[in-house]
């Protein structure tokens, strides 16, 4: 096995991962210990890359209309409609929609091909849906998208400020750090969300504040320092413009006012007030909970507010942080990925167009900002846009209210997707498929949360005639007649001109310069070790305005919705610790499947008291735009009358758990980023006439069953079913043909069912009224070698039963919560203990937020109830 250094395919943390690859595609994964980013940790989903770099699903060939056609058939299919729609229509009835998965090197020549060839700055991405609030808020206070921390800030931090950031879940590899800090130094950790999740594990102090009231709370704690005499004046003078009259709105921000605004205990927030006075060395690190909201920018610029007035920022261990979800929405960002800025961070001021049209020698040059990503599509939806291309994302399902973007899709003359799938919800409305390489395959840089520039690197080889999105782009400009201008044959030459055009004309006007990189030989940017540009941005104290100071930006509380009578609920959206955006990738992996085997509505037990739902039963869920079905999760996590559901199911994976039905399309004045985190709602009961489950080797074609979630397992798949038809026709649809055992009591509604090849079982089903269930785990192991007796499988249990594992908590060892709970009961006090007794916890860490709970379940029954 040959081993390569590359990036991890997920999160923004980009830890360094050194990948071994050998016979028929077998990837072993580590950490890459000199990576500066991780040092060698990884979370879960870093952890099982191996188990999701298969062939399963690719997209081996172009396409067009379903069928297999040559490359050079689909360029020039997708060059015609696009210079057909130009010359029809004019060029802003083009757009693309890309991703922060693309590499940097892929988003440059698309950006470059749009804004500077066909001259239309449509091209936006789904880092729209992710942290434009946050780039919105960086330009607006300091003139520039500068991120003002770096992962090196986590060692000199004193205080965590954890704000809309369930960071033990979606960003594992900083929180271990975090945690670290705190364990090692007494560093103080305060969590800031509406939901108890696991982050809140280890934390000092949780807020759980009102959805949508972190601007109140941040003035809030504002006005505190001011009165404390934390302001730093002589920093403000010198380096921050503020307005006149900021301050006065300020007073109102009472302790009392705060507490009641962000309905949260006098004492609690007075305790946040005092640890935030205490510690000059406070990192705040935010995230989707601040920026998918219709306040977000507001959001954003109320934390950096905080940070500027008191001079905590430019300085080791203070900040601002923001952190943000995908691999390379930073790269994205540089490149001018976003249609609200030009290209490597410059806007679309005069001199700015003529400086890069001149740089790129092109024909045209994009003369104001394009459609965001919501607009997009309801101008797609309108017909404006003609021609709609769609590179390595899933908009069908992520962007808000999904139904008005199929009908779009459903409705564009020309739709194109590049993927590395082949049947995805998006891709089902393309004319036109084009096979991009995936992780392991391709090559070039992904840009960190922290300005961290790394290489991902290829190890695996390409399957089929997939080719490189950026190869992929070039052939389109090239046949669309600017040969010369994408004549690339190798990323580095890419990457070479995307560090030319950052320092072209620069003259430190911005801080996104990585000029000292235009000079890499192919060979030396093979070899490029990870570097990070703008080292300590603002250390002195110079921002990238006109005058060269930050600015304060006025933000005030608004009186937050009430609550409708039809929609009594606030619902909230969010990720899985184990599972990826639209589970393209991770729902590959049988052990990533595990920890979270279903979409699972969340409700304070309280209110699901009110609606007549139990804990496990199905619920819909309802908003205005679409409705969904959940399993329902008791958790007094939540506050009353919130709920909350995951992101990731797709009409692929299930019935239910369709969250992009849900979220409505209400975006951000000023980013356009979608308040994906509060919509109105309310749930009902989903009462079935009956449930079960079905183990298989392989996926019937066809799951027509009101309710159902494939999971993945080792050997098979474990699908969980539910309906309120009669279920014959189903039952016949999901057998695989074979040798069948049956047994049915219609009296009480119990079907049970095996099907063998020899000695081989293939399937086994179980449905019923409303009776128990066997033990799924039990049935889906007999997937590996059935050594149960016939009468055994159909009763659904072994003869000599082992005893119940629980839910899946360690998904690295696979060790399930029993097994813990046993360990901790057996004398194991700590998680260190814990991972020497079942080895729990001691790979990527990302369970033991989850080990923590359990041991306090354990120390403290009574008090956990009475919590
Ligand atoms: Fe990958 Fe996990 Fe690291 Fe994120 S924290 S980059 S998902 S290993």
């Amino acid at each position: 096995m040959g081993s390569v250094r590359t990036t991890c395919a997920y999160c923004g943390v980009g830890c360094g991962i050194v990948a071994e690859s050998g016979v028929g595609r077998e990837t072993r994964i580590r950490g890459d210990k000199n990576h500066p980013a991780n040092l060698g940790r990884l979370c879960s989903k870093g952890t099982q890359l191996g188990e999701t770099v298969g062939l399963e699903g690719r997209l081996h060939f172009p396409e067009i209309g379903g069928r297999r056609v040559s490359w050079d058939k689909a360029i020039g299919r997708v060059a015609r409609g696009f210079a057909d729609a130009i010359a029809q229509h004019g060029a802003d009835s083009l757009a693309f929609y890309v991703s922060g998965q693309l590499l940097t090197e892929d988003y440059y020549v698309a950006n470059k091909l749009m804004k500077g060839f066909i001259g239309s700055a449509n091209i936006d991405t789904n880092s729209r849906l992710c942290m434009s609030s946050a780039v919105a808020a960086h330009t607006r206070a300091f003139g520039e998208d500068v991120v003002a921390c770096s992962y090196a800030d986590i060692d000199a931090a004193s205080l965590f400020v954890l704000v809309g950031s369930n960071t033990a879940w979606c960003h594992p590899v900083i929180y271990q750090r975090i945690i670290a800090a705190r364990a090692e130094r007494g560093a103080k950790v305060v969590v800031i969300d509406p939901r108890r999740t696991e982050t809140c594990a280890d934390a000092d102090l949780h807020l759980p504040l009102r959805p949508g009231s972190d601007i109140a709370l941040f003035n809030g704690l504002l006005a505190h320092c001011r009165a404390a005499g934390l302001v730093d004046e002589s920093y403000l003078s010198a380096h921050v413009e503020v307005p006149d009259g900021f301050w006065d709105g300020l007073d109102e921000y009472t302790l009392v006012r705060t507490a009641a605004l962000c309905d949260l205990a006098e004492v609690h927030v007075a305790a946040f007030f005092e640890l935030f006075a205490a510690n000059p060395a406070a990192l705040t690190l935010f995230s989707q909970g601040i920026n998918q909201s219709i306040r977000g920018t507001d959001q954003g610029n109320a934390i950096i507010n905080l940070h500027l007035a008191t001079a905590r920022i430019g300085k080791p261990g203070a900040g601002p942080f923001s952190i943000t979800g995908q691999p390379n929405a930073m790269g994205g960002r540089e490149v001018g990925g976003l249609a609200t800025t030009l290209a490597a961070h410059r806007d679309f001021a005069p001199e700015n167009q003529a400086e890069v049209q001149r740089f790129w020698s092109s024909p045209s040059i994009a003369a104001k900002p394009g459609l965001k990503a919501v607009d997009l599509f309801r101008a797609v939806r309108d017909g404006r846009i003609k021609a709609l291309w769609i590179m390595a994302t899933n908009p069908a399902v992520s962007l808000p209210d999904v139904t008005l973007v199929r009908e779009a899709l459903a409705a564009c003359p020309l739709v194109v997707v590049s993927d590395c799938i082949a049947d995805t919800d998006t891709s089902r409305f393309a004319h036109v498929k084009l096979p991009a390489l995936a992780w392991g395959e391709k090559d070039g840089t992904v840009t960190n949360s922290e300005r961290m520039i790394s290489r991902q690197r290829s190890f695996l080889p390409s399957p089929g005639e997939a080719r490189p999105d950026w190869w992929i782009v070039s052939q389109v400009a090239q046949k669309m007649g600017w040969r010369d201008s994408f004549a690339y044959g190798h990323p580095a030459e890419i990457f070479r001109e995307h560090a030319r055009l950052s320092t072209y004309r620069n003259e430190g006007k911005r801080c996104f310069d990585i000029g000292p990189l235009a000079a890499l030989s192919n060979r030396a940017y093979d070899d490029l070790e990870p570097q990070a540009w703008g080292e300590r941005p603002f250390a002195n104290g110079r921002y990238f305005t006109p005058s060269g100071k930050a600015r304060m930006i006025p933000v005030a509380q608004r009186p937050l919705e009430p609550a409708l009578e039809r929609w009594p609920l606030t619902l909230n959206t969010g990720r899985y610790r184990d599972h990826w955006h639209t589970m393209t990738r991770t729902a590959l992996s049988p052990r990533l499947s595990q920890h979270r085997r279903e979409p699972l509505v969340e409700l304070h037990p309280a209110d699901a008291a009110e609606l007549g739902l139990a804990d496990g039963a199905l619920a819909r869920v309802i908003t205005p735009q679409g409705e969904s079905i959940y399993r329902t999760l008791l958790t007094l996590g939540q506050r009353r009358s919130d709920a909350f559901v995951p992101i990731h199911w797709t009409d692929l994976q299930s019935g239910g758990g369709r969250t992009g039905r849900l979220a409505r399309a209400a975006v951000d004045p000023v980013s356009g980023q979608p308040g994906f985190k509060q919509c109105p709602a309310r749930i009902e009961p989903f009462a079935p006439d009956w449930h079960g489950f079905l183990v298989a080797r392989s996926l019937p074609d066809r799951i027509a069953a009101a309710y159902f979630t494939r999971i993945r397992m080792r050997h098979g798949w474990l699908l969980e079913l539910a309906g309120t038809r009669d279920p014959g026709p189903l039952v016949a649809s999901l057998l695989p043909k074979g040798e069948l055992l049956e047994s049915r009591d219609p009296a009480r509604g119990v079907l049970r069912a095996a099907v063998y090849d020899g000695e081989q079982l293939l399937a086994a089903l179980y449905l019923t009224r409303n009776g128990p269930l066997p033990d799924r785990d039990w049935v889906t192991s007999q997937l590996s070698s059935c050594q149960a007796s016939p009468i055994e499988l159909l009763a659904g249990r072994s003869a000599r039963p082992a005893p119940d594992r629980g839910a899946i908590v360690c998904s690295c060892f696979d060790v399930g919560e029993r097994a813990i709970l046993d360990a901790a009961n057996g004398g194991a006090k700590t998680i260190e203990a814990i991972g020497v007794a079942t080895c729990a916890g001691t790979n990527c860490g990302s369970c033991r937020p989850a080990i923590a709970e359990l041991l306090k379940k354990v120390a403290k029954p009574e008090a956990m109830e009475a919590a």
